[in-house]
């Protein structure tokens, strides 16, 4: 890309962090502007004031030698305002950092909340592409440091701006054409970081994925749900070495670029060098001519001092600046990400009471080579039990998946009571399903909590915590527990409690039964850690509480699935049988060849 094309589109960025911060604090931005302003003007105001000083002091000095005596007021003066101007400047400096430091808490904090609001709007399915989630940890690792960033350096760019053009006002009674060799021995090495500062940033993007790997490795081997298998199966060393390789490849890139980066800086560095003391030598001439007076070459020398050390945090500033707006050009892209709009409306269905069907529904998992669900026809009533039966793999979760609208079917259609999945509102879709997933969030709150988050109205309400841990048989462990509902669980936070796996589950199960409205109830292997009498136990209880209600259910325990109205075998995605438990071992197919093999295995 053309430098010119890409400093476009830095203005752009710059722009939209200026509105960020805007939006962020106004006192903070107008207060930064201003101490900007300051800092940029009062240096060449303390130039022109040395200058006064020189002058006055040489006058002085002549009038003393041919008088023997001259007032001191006139130097002094121009000293006493120095000292104004500067001690101006020093605050000027510290209004900017103060403010930037204040500014830095409250961007990070607006960036990660439009970041994480955003997130809640996706899709799972954008969740679960790779390309995407690269895109979202690349803008939640820096966007704490990045939008700052840019701000600072945009400020401090238009600083050394004003500085420079204040210089150039002074330097322009000297000789335009000095002004003219300065700017043009300055531009090679500005161009030169921008390029190479467009490149760090691609670099930056391309290898996301390995990042996101070193991290996922840093994770196994530091966290304490992981550890425990690191250790019994000794794979840290193998983990270590990954870590190390992919550190080498990534550092490889990062040393040539920046080998180059500094290697073409310095060359082209250097041609400014030249430029500058070429004019240097220029005012020391024309000082020694008598072309200008001492003060004047004070000043000018101060100038082309100060003037290349703008130039060179400028330059600093850009580099800094390319990589900074091309960040917020991701978190732009990130937070335009398209969403799917909630279309649907119904709060009821156009037959109530018709439950759940299913028609010829079909659904591929992007990229893949098959379908994970293909001709799926169902239909459960209220009232009714549902189980689905199937080796891994063969779609049970998928099926769930589509039926809670985190997915959409790309063939055939899912109604519920009549209606399209899809037609329905969102919260009142939500409102009527509870479910369980096999990987359920162990959070690592209070008990009470990990119940409450069942039903969000009723998240801190204690008495329905009580009720729904009855229900999901939780409540006597729990009572068991030194605080009671109040034990912090998981060991992330002080004072935390572990619980065993079984006991996991029964305060999952105790989350779905917070949803005391829900009517479609789904349970993806929910008591698969518990002993069987607890599983015998959760069941019936189940099938009592399952009146007017739709149960779905997804175990490998045929005596669970026994108990269902009606079981679908899933295999590779089809329906393979269905039917009620003794048809479906009648008919002696593949359901009765698994309840078999099960039942013989209790023998
Ligand atoms: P089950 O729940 O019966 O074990 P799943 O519904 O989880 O099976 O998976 C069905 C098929 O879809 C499998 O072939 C699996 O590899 C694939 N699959 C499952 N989840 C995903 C996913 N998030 N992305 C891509 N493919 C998936």
């Amino acid at each position: 890309m053309p430098t010119f094309i890409r400093f476009n589109s830095l203005l752009d960025q710059a722009q939209k962090a200026l509105l960020l911060v805007w939006g962020t604090s106004r006192g903070l931005m107008l207060g930064l502007v201003l101490a900007t302003l300051m800092a940029g003007v009062l240096p060449a105001l303390a130039a022109w004031l040395g200058q006064r000083i020189v002058d006055a002091v040489v006058a002085a000095m002549q009038l003393h030698a041919q008088q023997g005596s001259a007032p001191l007021w006139p130097v002094l003066r121009y000293v006493l305002l120095e000292a104004g101007v500067l001690a101006l400047l020093s605050g000027a400096q510290r209004a900017l950092s103060v403010q930037q430091s204040l500014l830095r808490v409250q961007l990070g904090q607006k960036v990660n909340t439009l970041i994480l609001e955003k997130a809640q709007t996706l899709s799972l399915m954008q969740f679960e592409n790779s390309e995407f989630y690269d895109k979202l940890v690349r803008v939640r690792r820096e966007a704490s440091t990045r939008p700052l960033g840019l701000v600072m350096k945009s400020l401090g760019l238009i600083q050394n701006l004003i500085m420079l053009i204040s210089f150039g006002v002074l330097l322009l009674h000297f000789s335009p054409w000095a002004l003219v060799l300065l700017v043009v021995g300055a531009l090679p090495v500005f161009f030169a970081e921008a390029h190479f500062s467009g490149d760090a940033f691609r670099l930056f993007t391309r290898r996301a994925p390995e990042s996101r790997q070193q991290n996922y490795i840093e994770t196994l081997l530091s966290h304490e749900a992981y550890i425990k298998e690191v250790k019994l199966f000794g794979i840290a060393p193998l983990l270590l070495k990954r870590y190390r390789d992919t550190f080498a490849r990534l550092y490889a890139q990062d040393r040539d670029l920046t080998l180059r980066r500094d290697g073409w800086g310095f060359v082209l560095g250097l041609l400014g060098t030249a430029a500058f003391y070429l004019a240097y030598a220029w005012v020391v001439l024309d000082a020694i001519h008598g072309q200008i007076s001492l003060g004047q070459m004070t000043m000018y020398l101060v100038l082309f001092k100060q003037g290349q050390s703008a130039v060179s945090s400028s330059l600093g500033a850009i580099s800094g600046l390319y990589e900074d707006g091309l960040y917020l050009s991701s978190l732009y892209e990130y937070l335009a990400e398209p969403v799917h709009t909630d279309t649907g409306h119904l709060t009821a269905g156009e037959q109530p009471g018709d439950g759940l069907r299913f028609q010829n529904v079909g659904f591929r998992y992007p990229g893949a080579s098959h379908a994970a669900l293909e001709g799926i026809d169902l239909h459960l009533m209220p009232g009714r039990s549902l189980a689905l039966v199937g080796q891994n793999g063969s779609g049970k979760t998928t099926l769930i998946k589509l039926l809670t609208r985190l997915y959409r079917p790309d063939h055939g259609r899912i109604l519920l009571d009549g209606s399209d999945l899809q037609e329905w509102q969102e919260a009142a879709l939500r409102q009527r399903i509870g479910v369980i997933f096999q990987d359920y969030i162990r959070y690592q709150f209070t008990v009470g909590e990990n119940i409450g988050v069942g039903d969000t109205r009723a998240f801190n309400d204690e008495r329905r915590w009580k009720e729904a841990a009855d229900e999901g048989m939780a409540a006597p462990f729990i009572e068991g527990l030194d605080r009671g509902y109040a034990t912090q669980l998981g060991r992330w936070f002080a004072g935390g409690q572990e619980l065993s796996g079984g006991q996991w589950q029964k305060i999952a199960l105790s989350r779905a039964y917070m949803r005391r409205d829900a009517d479609i109830l789904i349970l993806d292997e929910p008591t698969s850690a518990l002993d069987p009498a607890a599983e015998a136990a959760v069941f019936e209880h189940f099938s009592q509480h399952a009146e007017g209600r739709m149960t779905l259910l997804i175990s490998h325990r045929f005596s669970s699935v026994r108990n269902a109205d009606h079981i679908i075998v899933l295999e590779r995605g089809r329906i393979l049988e269905q039917g009620g438990h003794s048809d479906l071992i009648a008919s002696n197919g593949h359901y009765a060849k698994l309840f078999d093999l099960q039942a013989r295995g209790y023998r």
